[in-house]
């Protein structure tokens, strides 16, 4: 049978950093930090895979976890030479969930177990502190109740109100030890009340049902939104972390706090951190209280130990080069000081802002500690987004009119109108708005709106509060503890600076600088820094993918180019379609009767696709663009209103009922199968004629300005070699044709190609590629045709099926190398059995994927092409490909 309890301690340490899975990463790393010879208090870790076993029994722990669990607790209690339940000297003990993924604040903690009504007095014995033991143990029956029995906290809070109005007080602090011993009994009272049984005595029995709980918070619907949002599965469950408590709210020479080995929101070599003076860990993740930088530690003096801040803050400094010596990152630290000692409760990576990722990175290659590929393999691909993100102009920022100044919690710029709770922010920002979720301060219940919302505000709680960790994780913007903003929740508005802001109102947030301003602030494009570009120029060194761009306008192309993009691997032509000079010709063309009538339409098109692609060619300098033939089925060029159908008919002299009728005639059950892709191009071939007339003369016109133009062309939705073999000559024909029309004889030397985007053309990729210069995957329809999902209402059951992980991801996101995979792998493998030198990409949503990529690197793609926004993310994820599985 496989070990279930890890011990660690000066007795003897079981585990190691490295088992993260088996032990989840806190308890890994207590396990490590134990062994390097950091100060943690001792105790032991019960497997992530107790929790999975759990799960499959029903719900059940395993026989003989008991027997092996009360063995550790022995080895502890000899350790510590502290006994449970002891009526002078009791062992007490936290249970904290632990998975080997970080998912701050989603699990449940005990703190003080092993209290009861004996220990309670050995507590107050060792302590020499009553006060502080009968605190201790109100806030286990109340935990304990809370979390383990399921008893709502306000029933505590009432019995709380109760003693708190006997003795007069107003804050908890200042009830007496006498209160406090009424409130234990009246807790019990509670607990009894709301699950029909005493509150238990019996240590052992208290840490069972403890870690039972732990175990089933891996459940609850805040952890499985957590892991749903971040995208994390394959888990086996969490660990369960038994630790002998120490104190952070002894009195004045006590303390507790969390720190980062460098600021994780600029990457900056500074230690960073904060702390609370007689306070429990709890306090500063909740945000409830505001603590202080500990930078400001050394200040701290108590009457009897003038230098407490100074030495903890020497020690703690020490302890830091001592863990980014050891793991060669930066950490996120929890400690405590219990009566002047210090204590490391947890070190974890730290989590951090991509600008973070990337400083950081580059200074840790410089400073010797890691290599380039290591360096490369930190960056998290997906958060480079915020760096090409826009911020807010000087000239906005200098017109704003600054409301507060918070925390800079997690940098961006947002703007939105106000939202006050976590389903309002869904809500709103399902419907369209760009909302602010503002709250006092968030807990893990608002995962869900703080994802919906542009920005987060919260007006207490410090850098390391949850929505400063979650939202820096998530590269969301957010402003903490602005606290001269006062929230009024029900009432949906805020004051702040004498003036009141309803839901209707419009903020702005600057996560850099921590303002709060008033409207929206103009905004402007990112610069790319020094360090950014060291990464970019590193990436580029190890990929092996080519990497190109989706775009179909001169100035995304010219953005994709300044991100990196080495050409265009899809120029969608429907696009230019759409505007206000074209749409007119295009609908004519639509409606026309006859062959004559549409060339006619097409005729007037033509200039203007012509301009296009000699924009993009110009803008893409002497670099591969492929240009898509037409795609949607013709019926979303259509109006479909009747208002905008009797307009179009009288622009077009036509009667509405005419226009209503082809509208009825072109529509589409499933409109993404039916008269889309290559086959408008079988029934209207001067479409594709027109198309490539357009191409050609741009190319030819370019060449004459010395432009280095190359074009591809490539034909979309083929589902047999015969489509291609048709169109392609029908290509050849009109290229011929342009060139002998503009008298022009020099080589022009065009690709034609085709999308793999349907499964029958990748299983008879082979006779495809007689007729393809190259393949281009089209994951987006090969999903939709592949699982037989229409890409148009998938989103009616989707969420369903991830909720039942019946999907693990939406496989129109991240690709589905099960399935897709299989065809995108054969159709790269036939169509090189025909032609060894086929050039093949990928263009579907999936090319700009970090886990997409890798398997096309795997697959021996040639390219991925993506929107220009993730040129540089599938610039480092292609790296990483390369460097995870070889060139
Ligand atoms: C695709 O299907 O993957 C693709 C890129 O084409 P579109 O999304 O335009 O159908
Ligand atoms: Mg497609």
């Amino acid at each position: 049978m496989a070990k279930r309890v890890f011990y660690f301690g000066k007795t003897k340490t079981d585990g190691d950093g490295k088992q993260k899975q088996l032990l989840g990463g806190k308890g890994a790393n207590l396990a490590e930090m134990t062994s390097i010879g950091l100060p943690v208090p001792p105790g032991f870790t019960i497997t992530t895979e107790v929790c999975d076993e759990y799960y499959k029994s029903g719900r059940k722990l395993p026989a003989g976890l008991t027997d092996e669990v009360n063995k550790n607790v022995k080895v502890l209690e000899k350790e510590l030479g502290k006994k449970f339940g002891d009526n002078e000297n009791p062992l007490l003990v936290s249970v904290r969930s632990g998975a080997a993924a970080s998912m701050p604040g989603m699990m449940n903690t005990i703190l003080n177990l092993g209290l009861n009504d004996v220990s309670v007095k050995g507590l107050a014995a060792a302590t020499g502190n009553e006060r502080f033991a009968y605190d201790a143990y109100r806030r286990l029956i109340n935990m304990y109740g809370d979390v383990v029995m399921e008893v709502g906290h306000e029933h505590f809070e009432e019995a709380f109100d109760k003693i708190k109005k006997k003795h007069k007080a107003t804050l908890d602090t200042e009830v007496p030890t006498e209160g406090l011993k009424e409130l234990c009994e009246a807790y019990k009272a509670v607990y009894k009340q709301h699950t029909k049984q005493d509150f238990p005595q019996a240590p052992l029995q208290q840490l069972e049902l403890a870690i039972e709980a732990v175990f089933k918070s891996w459940m609850v619907d805040k952890a499985v939104s957590y892991r749903r949002i971040e995208g994390i599965t394959g888990l086996k469950g969490t660990a369960v972390n038994v630790q002998s408590m120490v104190y952070g709210n002894m009195g004045n020479d006590s303390g507790t706090g969390v720190a980062f080995t460098r600021d994780p929101a600029t990457g900056q070599n500074k230690f960073y951190g904060e702390f609370l003076i007689n306070a429990q860990g709890e306090d500063v993740v909740a945000g409830i209280r505001t603590p202080q930088p500990v930078a400001e530690m050394p200040k701290w003096t108590t009457p009897t130990h003038k230098t407490i801040g100074k030495d903890c803050h020497k020690q703690l400094l020490e302890i830091k080069d001592k863990l980014e010596d050891h793991y060669k990152d930066v950490q996120d630290i929890e400690f405590t000081i219990e009566k002047g000692t210090l204590y490391m409760l947890q070190t974890r990576t730290g989590k951090r802002t991509a600008a973070a990722a990337v400083k950081i990175a580059c200074d840790m290659v410089k400073e010797g500690r890691i290599d380039e590929k290591t360096a490369l393999l930190r960056i998290p691909p997906n958060d480079l987004t915020q760096l090409l993100l826009p911020s807010f102009s000087a000239a906005g920022k200098k017109g704003a009119e600054v409301l507060a100044k918070g925390l800079p919690a997690s940098p961006g710029a947002a703007f939105g109108k106000l939202a006050f709770t976590a389903v309002e922010a869904v809500e709103r920002a399902n419907a369209g708005e760009k909302v602010i979720l503002v709250r006092k301060e968030t807990s893990p219940e608002d995962v869900e709106g703080m994802n919906s919302a542009a920005g987060i505000l919260t007006s207490t709680g410090g850098m390391t509060s949850h929505a400063a960790v979650v939202a820096r994780g998530w590269g969301r913007c957010c402003v903490a503890g602005a606290g001269e903003i006062s929230i009024d929740e029900k009432g949906r508005k805020i004051k702040v600076a004498g003036k009141t802001l309803t839901w209707k109102d419009t903020i702005s947030l600057d996560g850099s600088t921590g303002e709060v301003m008033n409207g929206e602030v103009a905004t402007e494009e990112p610069k790319l820094s020094g360090d950014f570009a060291k990464i970019m120029k590193w990436a580029d060194e190890h990929r092996t993918l080519g990497v190109r761009t989706n775009a179909d306008t001169p100035a995304d192309s010219q953005r994709a180019r300044e991100f990196g993009a080495e050409g265009i691997g899809l120029c969608r032509t429907e696009h230019m379609f759409f505007e206000e000079d074209r749409i007119f010709s295009m609908r004519k063309m639509i409606l026309a009767e006859n062959e004559k009538n549409r060339r006619a339409a097409l005729e007037k098109l033509l200039p203007h696709q012509r301009k296009d692609f000699e924009g993009i060619f110009k803008a893409m300098k002497g670099l591969p663009v492929t240009v898509r033939l037409l795609d949607p089925p013709l019926h979303e060029f259509l109006p479909h209103d009747g208002k905008a159908q009797t307009e179009i008919a009288k622009e077009l002299g036509l009667k509405p009922a005419d226009v209503k009728h082809r509208v009825a005639q072109l529509h589409e059950a499933n409109p993404m199968l039916g008269h889309r892709g290559c086959r408008l191009s079988i029934t209207y071939p001067e479409i594709l004629e027109m198309q490539v007339t357009a191409i050609v003369e741009a190319m030819i016109n370019c060449k004459k300005k010395n432009i280095d133009a190359k074009p591809e062309i490539m034909i979309p939705l083929i589902g047999t070699v015969e489509e291609l073999k048709l169109l392609r000559e029908k290509a050849e024909e009109t290229i011929e044709a342009v060139k002998k029309a503009k008298k022009y004889d020099g080589k022009l030397d065009i690709p034609i190609g085709t999308m793999i985007e349907i499964p029958r053309a990748a299983l008879t990729a082979d006779q495809v590629a007689e007729y393809a210069d190259f393949f281009s995957f089209g994951t987006n329809d090969l999903t939709q045709m592949t699982f037989g999902y229409s890409r148009d209402d998938v989103n009616t059951f989707l969420p369903d099926y991830l909720k039942h992980d019946i999907l693990p991801v939406d496989p129109f996101q991240s690709l589905d190398q099960t399935g897709v995979g299989q065809l995108v792998a054969m159709g790269v493998e036939k169509g090189r059995s025909t032609r060894k030198d086929l050039k093949v990409g990928i263009c579907g949503e999936h090319g700009g994927d970090p886990s997409s990529i890798d398997f096309c690197h795997r697959v021996g793609l040639n390219y991925v092409s993506c929107s220009p926004f993730r040129v540089p993310i599938a610039r480092v994820a292609a790296a990483q490909a390369a460097l995870k599985n070889g060139k």
